[in-house]
C-alpha cells in the first residue's frame, strides 16, 4: 500500500527539535507517511503574510486532511491573529481532544490514579475572536454558542466515551450566570446524554469542577466543555499530571484533523535541547491511530511508556529519587527508539485497532425543527456620559414613542432606571431597553429604523443594537440585573 501523506509544520521555539524528534521515532517505527513539510507561524508573519500560513501550505493541507504541527508563537495583546485558531477554524476541526493521564511512580505527581480526557469544542464561544471596543470606556467580547456546534461537540465525547470503553462524561459550563449561552451547552449535553444510557453523565459548574479537577483528579473521565473552559482546564490537568510537556491533543473534523502537543512553543527554552518531546509524540500516536496505522501506534506508545518507566527523563520531569537519567530531546528520542517492540513492565501497556474507524460519520446534528421567531423589541446601546441615569431615562421615554415603552436602562447589566441606586458604579456605556406596544407586541424593522432615528436626531450616540426576539413565545434574551 501507498504511504499516507501527511502535512508537517515544525512551528516555532521549541517546536523544530519537538517535531524532528518525533519524526525521528515515527520513522525508525516504520509509520508509512510521506510528510510534506510547510512553512506556518513567525516565519510567515514576519515575511509580510499576517494569517501566518501561505497558499501553498493551504493546498496542501486540504489535500492530505492531516496535519502534524509543532507549537506555534502568537504575539499576546496585539499583533496577528492566532494561527492555530485560523487552522482549527477554517478546516472546521470541532472537537479538540487531550488526554491526560499520570504515570505514578515514574512521573512525580500530586494525582496517581488520573486518567482523563478533555474534550474541548473548538471553533466557538469567546473564540470568535469577534471584539470591538464600543466606548472611550468599555470593550466587548462575544460569546457565540450555536445549537449545531454543541450537538456535534457533545455527540463527539459520547461516541469517544462509548469507543474508548470510558465510563463517565462530564460537563463543565456556567450556566448559572450564562444562562443562555452556557445553558444551551447543558441542555443539549441533558438531551444527547440521554442517547448513551450505559455512559454516567454529570454536568458541574466550572468553578468548582475545576477546583475539584485540580484537587481530585481521579474522579474524572471524559470531560466536554466550550472552547475557553476546556483550554485553561487541559493545561491544568496536564500540568498536575506532572508536565505540560507530557500533553498530546488532537484537532478532529468531519474532513481533516490536527495533531500537536497541548503546550505551547515555549521560547524562553528552545534551541538548547531541553524541551521534552512527550506531548507532540503522543498527538502523533492519536494521528497514527487517525490515519490507520493503529500497530504503529502502539509500537511507538508502548516504547514511549517504557522509556518513562526507565526514569529517562527531561528535565521537566526529572526528579531525584524517580527519575535514573537526565536526558536531552535528542536523547529522549534515541531512548524511545531504542525501547520500539518492548512493553512496559509495570505501567498498563496501550493497544490500538489496526484499522481506521472514524468515531463519528459525517451526519452529526439532530435536525430539530426551526421555532418561531417574533421580535417582541430591541435593546439599543448607547455611549453617553452627559448626566444621571435619570436624564436619560426621561429623554429615552419620549423617543420611545408611538411604537415602543422604554422598559430599563443597564449599566453594564445592573439596573440603573427606573429607580436605580446613586451608589451604582456607571460607565458611558448604556444599554436600553424598548418593548413593542403595538396590540400583539410584535415590532417591525421599519419601527427599530425609526427609533433608531429619532435617537440620532436627539443627539444621543448608538453603538449597537440587540433584537429582543421570542422563539416559541420563550424570550430569547436575559433579563437585566433588577428587571
Ligand atoms: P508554553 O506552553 O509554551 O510554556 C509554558 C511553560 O511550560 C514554560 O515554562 C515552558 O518552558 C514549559 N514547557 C512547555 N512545553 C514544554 C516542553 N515540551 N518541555 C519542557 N517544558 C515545557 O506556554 P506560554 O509560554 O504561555 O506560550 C508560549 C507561546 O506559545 C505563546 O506565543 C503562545 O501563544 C503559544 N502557544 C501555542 C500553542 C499551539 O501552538 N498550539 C499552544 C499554547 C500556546
Amino acid at each position: 500500500m501507498a504511504n499516507t501523506p501527511v502535512t508537517l509544520a515544525y512551528g516555532d521555539g521549541i517546536g523544530p527539535e519537538i517535531t524532528q524528534a518525533v519524526v525521528d521515532v515515527l520513522m525508525q517505527a516504520g509509520a508509512e507517511i510521506d510528510f510534506e513539510q510547510i512553512e506556518v507561524g513567525e516565519k510567515v508573519y514576519l515575511a509580510g503574510n499576517s494569517s501566518g500560513i501561505d497558499e501553498g501550505a493551504w493546498e496542501s493541507l486540504r489535500r492530505t486532511k492531516v496535519l502534524l504541527k509543532g507549537p506555534i508563537t502568537t504575539p499576546q495583546g496585539g499583533g496577528y491573529k492566532s494561527l492555530n485558531v485560523t487552522i482549527r477554524k477554517t478546516l472546521g476541526l470541532f472537537a479538540n481532544v487531550r488526554p491526560c493521564v499520570s504515570y505514578h511512580p515514574f512521573v512525580q505527581t500530586r494525582h496517581p490514579n488520573m486518567d482523563l480526557v478533555i474534550v474541548r469544542e473548538n471553533e466557538e464561544d469567546l473564540y470568535a475572536g469577534i471584539e470591538h471596543r464600543q466606548t472611550d470606556q468599555v470593550t466587548q467580547c462575544l460569546k457565540l454558542i450555536s445549537r449545531p456546534g454543541t450537538e456535534k461537540i457533545i455527540r463527539y465525547a459520547f461516541e469517544y466515551a462509548r469507543r474508548n470503553n470510558r465510563k463517565s462524561v462530564g460537563c463543565f459550563v456556567k450556566d448559572n450566570i450564562m444562562k443562555i449561552t452556557d445553558g444551551l451547552f447543558h441542555k443539549v449535553f441533558d438531551e444527547i446524554s440521554a442517547e448513551y444510557p450505559e455512559i454516567q453523565a454529570g454536568s458541574w459548574i466550572v468553578d468548582i469542577g475545576a477546583a475539584r479537577l485540580a484537587d481530585s483528579p481521579e474522579m474524572f473521565d471524559v470531560i466536554v466543555m466550550p472552547n475557553l473552559y476546556g483550554d485553561i482546564m487541559s493545561d491544568i490537568a496536564a500540568q498536575i499530571t506532572g508536565s505540560v510537556g507530557l500533553g498530546g491533543s488532537a484537532n478532529i473534523g468531519e474532513h481533516c484533523a490536527m495533531f500537536e502537543a497541548i503546550h505551547g512553543s515555549a521560547p524562553t527554552i528552545a534551541g538548547q535541547d531541553i524541551a521534552n518531546p512527550s506531548g507532540m509524540l503522543l498527538g502523533a500516536v492519536m494521528m497514527l491511530v487517525h490515519i490507520g496505522q493503529g500497530e504503529v501506534a502502539t509500537l511507538v506508545h508502548n516504547a514511549w511508556i517504557k522509556t518513562i518507566e526507565d526514569g529517562i527523563h527531561t528535565v521537566d520531569i526529572h526528579r531525584e529519587g524517580s527519575s535514573s537519567e537526565r536526558v536531552g530531546t535528542k536523547a529522549f528520542a534515541q531512548a524511545v527508539i531504542e525501547r520500539l517492540g518492548r512493553k512496559p513492565g509495570k505501567l498498563p501497556a496501550v493497544e490500538y485497532s489496526a484499522t481506521r474507524e472514524p468515531i463519528m460519520s459525517e451526519k452529526v446534528t439532530t435536525g430539530r425543527p426551526q421555532q418561531r421567531k417574533d421580535l417582541v423589541g430591541v435593546d439599543v446601546f448607547l455611549d453617553w456620559s452627559k448626566g444621571v441615569p435619570d436624564d436619560l431615562g426621561s429623554k429615552l421615554k419620549e423617543l420611545a414613542q408611538p411604537d415602543f415603552d422604554l422598559v430599563v436602562i443597564t449599566n453594564r447589566g445592573v439596573k440603573v432606571w427606573p429607580n436605580g441606586y446613586p451608589e451604582t458604579f456607571c460607565t458611558d456605556h448604556w444599554r436600553c431597553r424598548f418593548r413593542a406596544v403595538a396590540g400583539d407586541h410584535i415590532a417591525t424593522h421599519q419601527q427599530v429604523i425609526d427609533l433608531l432615528q429619532r435617537i440620532g436626531d436627539a443627539g444621543l450616540d448608538f453603538i449597537k443594537t440587540e433584537h429582543l426576539c421570542n422563539f416559541d413565545g420563550q424570550p430569547g434574551y436575559s433579563l437585566a440585573q433588577g428587571e
